[in-house]
């Protein structure tokens, strides 16, 4: 039976809607909407939800997809050896136990033409629709087929898509048919396909995307006579984030995995031969393989921009919004796409899961009404596999000044472990769930005290490590030995003396130590103590 509200609106439009029966298939307002279906509409459903709990949610993505999780596409997916898991899109976390990468099964959702009748509200999905503009003064979405959807609160969620470069844009059609841009289910998917048939894949871009699936399809090449290759233009993976010793140190993990690694390296040709796509190096090589994946970094989804009045940033992408995530009165945005003011480091814009959790959550209890600033810093993890691991929080930018310590690494340092330990895949689920806050962010979560961590006596071989790392470092950035062991470590990253960006690396359960210093946002004048608050040595 529909209630007041819906009523209201079938009066409205007799004609239309003779009886609720022939409803259209999307209903026509919607108190709460949200674009893109992805993990920043997801925490913000939930938090939704959670203010308002009879509140109508509807959530419109272009993927024919309900909302789903990114992360194990380029991890736990890989590792897997049944393959018909991986037909389930479920996965086995680094434990050993099985997870879904689907949020909620099909049964949470109510169909989008029946959320207006029901009474405790609930969640709809519109699937494969995309939002082309938004009428802030009206208040009324635009679909690709012309549908408009009124609203009172709008999210925009929309994410990114995979970046490409021009040698594969303007490649020819043989040669882009064999080109994965990598981001979603529909992408994985056809690269697993790809890896079983194939005998060589090159990957394109040396950032998490391609450092991650590399490894990935690295591991399922030593079972296999495919052949991995990777190529990039940086001195070695992860330039952009990591010191350079130790981005060379990841390399050497990386070939480790059974990828053929090539740094400093990037395609100038691609052309299409017998069946082989044929690609012309920098260096004067060139090599044929069948498949090639382009990871090389993200565009934000902000077509909606221009038609809809809203700003978009020059500097960082994505659209522009206060430190409330909100664009106009009502519009609020979330997630990779969001450029937003944050009050301790400044304006940024965060491509990772914890951020699209974090952003999306506050952007859902604001659309209830809390008018709550960003406060609460989002972490992210990235695995090389189950055995290395780090997770960062703040701006982590290897052209900052960086100052490091580092201990030896034991079997308990690794991500497996902290899954095994934890039970939670998600590791920023992980340290929510360790501070006591799960679905709640409040700032009222217990951190340990920096202070009295200052008190515990330090092991000695930390002490002179911090030293050593830090006088070398500190002055003029250079990489400490060759011959230091980087088992496992803590990196600050600085920008006019403040710690502004922390690398834990195969150093776990200690983001809210990382996370606590960063809030302070203190000049520190010895490092070496603050290295200390990590106790590397404990477990
Ligand atoms: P998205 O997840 O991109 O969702 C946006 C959705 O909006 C998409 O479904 C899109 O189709 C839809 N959409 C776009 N425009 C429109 C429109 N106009 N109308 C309707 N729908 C629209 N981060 C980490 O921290 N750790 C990791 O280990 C990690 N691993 C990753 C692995 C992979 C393979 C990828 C691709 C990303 C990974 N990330 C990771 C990054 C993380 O997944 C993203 O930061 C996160 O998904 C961003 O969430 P979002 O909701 O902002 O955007
Ligand atoms: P309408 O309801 O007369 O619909 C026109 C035709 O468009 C319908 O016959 C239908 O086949 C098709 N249609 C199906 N779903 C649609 C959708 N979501 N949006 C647009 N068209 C759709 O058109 P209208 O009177 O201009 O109103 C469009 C929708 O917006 C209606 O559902 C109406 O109730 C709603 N509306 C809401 C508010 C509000 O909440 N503030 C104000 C005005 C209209
Ligand atoms: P990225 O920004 O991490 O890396 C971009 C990389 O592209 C650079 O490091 C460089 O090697 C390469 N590149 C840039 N221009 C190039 C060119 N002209 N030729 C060759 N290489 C070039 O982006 P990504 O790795 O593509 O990842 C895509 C998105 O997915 C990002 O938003 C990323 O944050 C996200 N992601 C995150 C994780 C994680 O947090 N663990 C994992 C996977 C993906």
């Amino acid at each position: 039976v529909p209630d007041a509200e819906s009523k209201k609106l079938l009066d409205a439009t007799p004609q239309s809607y003779p009886d609720y029966e022939v409803m259209p298939e999307i209903p026509g307002h919607a108190k709460y909407l949200l674009i893109g279906g992805g993990t920043a509409s997801f925490a913000a459903f939930r938090a939704i939800r959670a203010s308002d709990a009879k509140a109508q949610v509807l959530v419109v993505t272009e993927e024919e997809e309900l909302p789903y999780m990114r992360p194990p596409l380029s991890k736990e997916l890989w590792y897997s050896d049944e393959p018909k898991l991986v037909e389930k899109m479920k996965f086995k976390q680094w434990n050993g136990k099985e997870r879904s990468v689907y949020y909620n099964p099909p049964s949470f959702y109510v169909e989008p033409k029946e959320l207006a009748y029901q009474e405790n509200g609930g969640v709809a999905v519109v699937k494969g629709r995309k939002v082309m503009k938004l009428d802030p003064q009206k208040q009324v979405a635009v679909l690709d087929n012309g549908w408009e959807i009124f609203y009172d609160k709008v999210l925009i969620a929309t994410g990114g898509r995979p970046r490409n470069i021009p040698v594969f844009e303007r490649a020819s059609q043989e040669v882009r048919d064999r080109v994965t841009l990598f981001r979603g289910i529909k992408d994985f998917k056809r690269l697993d396909e790809v890896s079983k048939n194939a005998s060589s894949i090159v990957v394109v871009g040396g950032g998490f995307l391609g450092s991650e699936l590399t490894c990935a399809l690295g591991k399922r090449s030593r079972d296999s006579s495919l052949k991995v290759i990777q190529m990039f233009p940086e001195a070695g993976n992860m330039g952009k984030v990591l010191p350079e010793y130790l981005s060379q140190w990841t390399t050497a993990k990386v070939r480790g995995e059974g990828a053929t690694v090539k740094p400093e390296t990037f395609v100038k040709r691609a052309r299409y031969s017998d069946g082989k796509v044929i690609l012309k190096l920098n260096t004067g090589e060139e090599i044929s393989t069948d498949h090639v994946v382009v990871a090389v970094g993200l565009e934000p989804n902000t077509e909606l921009a221009k038609e809809s009045g809203l700003e978009v940033d020059d500097t960082y992408g994505g659209f522009r919004v206060n430190a409330e995530l909100e664009a106009r009165s009502d519009i609020w945005v979330a997630g990779d796409a969001s450029s937003f003011y944050d009050i301790k480091l400044g304006r940024r814009r965060v491509e990772h899961h914890d951020h699209a959790v974090v952003s999306g959550r506050l952007a859902g209890e604001n659309m209830t009404g809390a008018k709550k600033p960003y406060w609460h810093q989002s972490m992210f993890w990235s695995d090389l596999g189950p055995d290395v691991g780090y997770e960062a929080i703040g701006i982590v930018d290897s052209s900052l000044p960086t100052v490091a310590v580092f201990a030896k690494a034991t079997e308990k340092d690794t991500p497996r472990a902290v899954v095994e330990e934890t039970g939670e895949s998600l590791r920023s689920v992980t340290e929510t769930e360790a501070e006591g806050v799960a679905a709640e962010s409040g700032e009222t979560t217990a951190t340990p005290e920096v202070e009295s961590a200052t008190d515990e006596a330090p092991a000695p071989d930390v002490e002179a490590a911090a030293k050593l790392v830090a006088e070398v470092e500190a002055e003029n950035r250079v990489a400490p030995t060759p011959k230091e062991d980087y088992g496992k470590g803590v990196i600050f990253y600085l920008r006019d003396d403040v710690i502004v960006g922390v690398v834990l690396w195969n150093l776990f359960n200690r983001m809210p130590i990382a996370r606590k210093i960063i809030k302070e946002g203190k000049q520190h004048q010895d490092l070496a103590e603050v290295a200390k608050l990590f106790d590397l040595h404990a477990d």
